[in-house]
């Protein structure tokens, strides 16, 4: 599979175990889910580093039990108080502040890296593993949205290998494993399914009033509040097509969309014989998460077993683009020009939060976005980290002073 985003995995050489395993975000849902693969497995990883955002409390119990030498965050408030919730006789080295995060991901105590920060913070330290040849087992889209032409090529020069955690993905590549030929030119499309979110089936008017707590509340996953939102907007289904877009190497145009809302298939690869191949499985992210920390072994998850005869119907739909324009914008977007997306996922973030916190509605995070991609001038092909972050930098500036911040 030539087009696939780093060295396609079948053909990389075995990475034996323990794996020495470091976790960027370890504090938040996917970091959480991963650490109960790890404690189901102990004997085939050791956990080399921990690092969270700001939630001390949390990464301080994940410290304690795993005992990591590396752990790192946000700032030093979290720093002081992690400090204090440690141990005796445990003192790891602890890290402070974003440069912490993108030389955990590249430190050489590490051979796995599981990045999975939320949001555009992913993406340096994203950058930062794969130009240090690691193998990445990937949950951070954003950084892919962001730069995916810059950890393209990143992982070319270095020889990092990139595993997708997000469901769909990994769902892709799973249906990919054994059947894509070298250059794959029998690959017809990928097909993401999309649970539809907490809004499938609503009205215009319905989603002008949508509160945080509405949008918040999923129907088929658990995750952090951010990914959440996302998923009720379809914006979350927009980063997945550009995320997939780069990860296969494939134009927009050969990525599908398909609603499925019990989420049990998780995506489908359709051959050029009109074969379609799916993966389906139980809404975990454990699944996804073992599958990339093991590959190309599996491991038991005592979790109940997918039973499709208690499931009893698996429907699919078309999604609506016209109700849902996340979805829209970010082909557009992507379609347009690399730097286009890094526009896209700047303006989304801070929609967002600004939605979130209440002041603005649902409908203003489509409303912000599409008017900060309109405006936008496309930088040149072969823009840099410095020049995509500035952009994402004065889109954040503009989006909250559109919104009369
Ligand atoms: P989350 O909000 O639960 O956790 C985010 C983690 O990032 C936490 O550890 C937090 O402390 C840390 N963090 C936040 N801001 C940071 C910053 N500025 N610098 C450093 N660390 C920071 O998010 P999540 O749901 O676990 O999602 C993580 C990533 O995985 C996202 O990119 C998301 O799209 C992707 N993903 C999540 C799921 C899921 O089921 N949760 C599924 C597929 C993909
Ligand atoms: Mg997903």
């Amino acid at each position: 599979m030539k087009s696939y985003i780093s060295t396609w995995p079948p053909l990389a050489p075995a990475q034996p175990f323990p794996r020495r395993l470091a976790i960027l975000g370890s504090t938040g849902s996917i970091g959480v889910s991963a650490l109960r693969v790890v404690a189901g497995h102990p004997e085939l990883f050791q956990v080399v580093a921990l690092a969270g955002g700001r939630n001390a409390k949390r990464l301080a119990e994940q410290a304690t039990k795993f005992r990591p030498a590396l752990l790192a965050v946000l700032d030093e408030t979290a720093a002081r108080e992690l400090r204090d919730l440690l141990p005796t006789g445990y003192a790891p080295e602890i890290l402070v502040g974003p440069a912490a995060f993108e030389a955990i991901a590249a430190g050489p105590d590490s051979d796995l890296v599981l990045s999975a920060i939320v949001g555009a913070a992913g993406f340096l330290p994203t950058l930062a593993a794969a130009n240090a040849g690691k193998r990445i087992a990937l949950a951070n889209k954003e950084s892919l949205v962001l730069g995916g032409l810059l950890i393209r090529k990143a992982c070319r020069e270095s020889g990092a290998l990139i595993l997708p955690v997000d469901s769909e993905h990994n769902a892709l590549f799973q249906a990919l494993c054994g059947h894509a030929d070298a250059d794959g030119k029998e690959l017809s499309k990928l097909i993401l399914t999309a649970s539809g979110g907490p809004f499938r089936g609503r009205d215009a008017a319905f989603l002008a009033s949508v509160t945080p707590a509405q949008a918040l509340n999923h129907p088929n996953w658990s995750m952090g509040a951010k990914i959440s939102v996302d998923s009720a907007s379809l914006m979350n289904k927009g980063l997945e097509v550009i995320e997939a877009c780069h990860l296969y190497g494939l134009p927009v145009t050969q990525v599908d969309v398909l609603v499925h809302p019990q989420s049990i298939v998780h995506s489908l690869v359709e051959y050029i014989d009109g074969s379609q191949l799916a993966h389906l499985g139980v809404p975990d992210m454990r699944i996804p998460i073992a599958h990339c920390l093991c590959f190309p072994h599996r491991v038991e998850l005592n979790m109940p077993r997918l039973d499709l005869a208690q499931v009893g119907g698996l429907t699919f739909e078309r999604a609506d683009e016209g109700l849902f324009p996340c979805l829209r914008l970010a082909k557009e977007a992507y379609a347009a020009s690399p730097s286009h997306p890094a526009v896209l996922n700047a303006a989304n973030e801070v929609a967002v939060e600004l939605f979130l916190g209440g002041s603005i509605g649902f409908m203003d995070i489509p409303r912000l976005i599409e008017s900060e991609l309109a405006r936008h001038t496309a930088l040149p092909k072969d823009a840099d980290a410095g020049q995509l972050l500035a952009v994402d930098a004065e889109t954040r500036l503009r989006v909250r002073k559109a919104a009369g911040e």
